[in-house]
């Protein structure tokens, strides 16, 4: 790859891409500058369009799919207030008849929380930082600048490469949900996500849960059999358990085993707390809201008939609804050419020790069985570790290094479907 490049270009690509430094970050921090937490994606749109003219690519505004409501993996908006479903941005590089590339990105970032200059795309000699640095807009950049050096080498793409720029992931995936009910196919898809530029074949899942229980009112002090304040605890004991030992199962599953025994893939966390009751009177009504991850291989259904089955052992009466998140799942295939390439390509020396795994968070993945690709592989620049936290920022080197493994992945013809 680095003698293709010299050809035409005197340099190798690695010493190339390090003069495009500059430009590549001030594309990142010009894209940070805009508040995209959803419902409003939108506003980047016509940023990323300009790019897409310049790299010669059609695109178009793709309506939401109007089935996309009454589809079983359907967000309903408990997450985002009511907000109706947004567009997408489809971009398609020229026509080819090579194998079909679908490459999915999400371009909706989590709210700004206490990170000190969230939309500031503040730039120094390692790092740019900001809300969604690294999950997920250094994605968006090292895609285009890929597909910018392509053009400007005059390297074929070994694929047919159609982009879906994704509204909503962080809200509950409706955008990439929508995308995949037009009827299409691919041969393979890349769901560009914050993995250290690890590729994952899977991903597991999460489901969010109201557990409502009301209780018997009387004066405090006085006995009415087990109140609800002692329920608390057996609600969030049992809840607990159930979390450690669906981490146990998650572990003991071949995409995770890698790990070892003390890796947390499975968490519960409370999003919601409520009680209520007069003062001195003993609790009428206790509400939480939950989030709990599910292994891959359990879909939210099952996920909640096992919360359910739980609770109902541990002696409590409660209403069990499903109320925000309800990601699904899901296992692809260990082996493929698409996780093969980018496993070979992918330049740190992490990723040569890594055989490739499940994935320890949801992702928009899932959505895209439905185009019955041969293979789904998840993979991209930043660090999970940086996405939604205060601090949040991307290496620049990083990027670099997953623009040269995009370049020689889409252009490198031994690379087959
Ligand atoms: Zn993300």
């Amino acid at each position: 790859m680095e003698n293709l490049a010299a050809v035409h270009i005197g340099l190798p690509l690695d010493a190339y891409l390090a003069q495009s430094r500059e430009r590549i970050t001030s594309q990142l921090a010009e894209l940070i500058k805009i508040d995209t937490v959803a419902p409003n994606e939108e506003r980047a749109f016509p940023l990323i369009e300009k790019w897409l003219d310049a790299l010669g690519m059609e695109h178009y505004r793709q309506e939401p799919h109007p089935e996309l409501d009454i589809h079983d993996d359907y967000t309903p908006p408990f997450v985002l207030n009511n907000q109706s479903p947004r567009r997408n941005l489809k971009a398609r590089w020229p026509h080819t008849d090579k194998p079909r590339l679908r490459i999915s990105i999400h371009v909706d970032v989590v709210p700004a929380g206490k990170h000190p200059q969230p939309w500031s795309g503040l730039v120094d000699n390692e790092r740019v930082y900001g809300r969604g640095s690294a999950d997920n807009k250094a994605n968006i950049i090292i895609l285009l600048e890929a597909l910018r050096l392509m053009k400007q080498l005059d390297l074929q793409s070994a694929y047919d490469i159609e982009v879906d720029f994704v509204t909503d992931e962080e809200a509950g995936g409706n955008g990439a949900l929508s995308c995949t009910l037009y009827p299409d196919t691919a041969d393979a898809v890349l769901v560009m996500e914050c993995t250290d530029l690890l590729p994952y074949y899977g991903h597991r899942g999460c489901v969010t849960f109201d557990v409502t229980c009301s209780g018997e009112t009387g004066h405090m002090g006085c006995s009415h059999g087990k109140g609800l304040f002692d329920h608390v605890f057996d609600i969030v004991t049992s809840l607990k358990t159930l979390s450690n030992e669906l981490n146990t199962q998650a572990l003991a599953m071949e995409g995770y085993q890698t790990l070892g025994d003390d890796a947390r893939v499975i968490q519960l966390n409370i999003n919601e707390c409520e009680a209520k009751g007069w003062h001195g009177t003993a609790m009428e009504i206790f509400r939480l809201r939950c989030n709990l991850g599910l292994p891959p291989d359990l879909n939210c259904e099952e996920g909640m008939k096992i919360v359910e089955q739980r609770l109902t052992s541990a002696g409590v009466d409660v209403a069990l609804t499903m109320s925000g998140l309800r990601n699904r799942g899901y296992i692809g295939k260990p082996q493929g050419p698409l996780l093969n390439a980018l496993t070979t390509y992918s330049a740190p020396a992490l990723v040569q020790q890594h055989a490739p795994t499940l994935w320890h968070v949801s992702c928009d993945a899932r959505h895209y069985e439905k185009l019955n690709p041969q293979e789904i592989v998840i993979w991209g620049v930043g660090s999970l570790s940086q996405a939604h936290s205060n601090n949040e920022y991307v290496q620049i080197d990083d990027m670099l290094s997953g623009i040269n493994t995009l370049i020689t992945l889409l252009s490198n013809h031994e690379v087959r479907l």
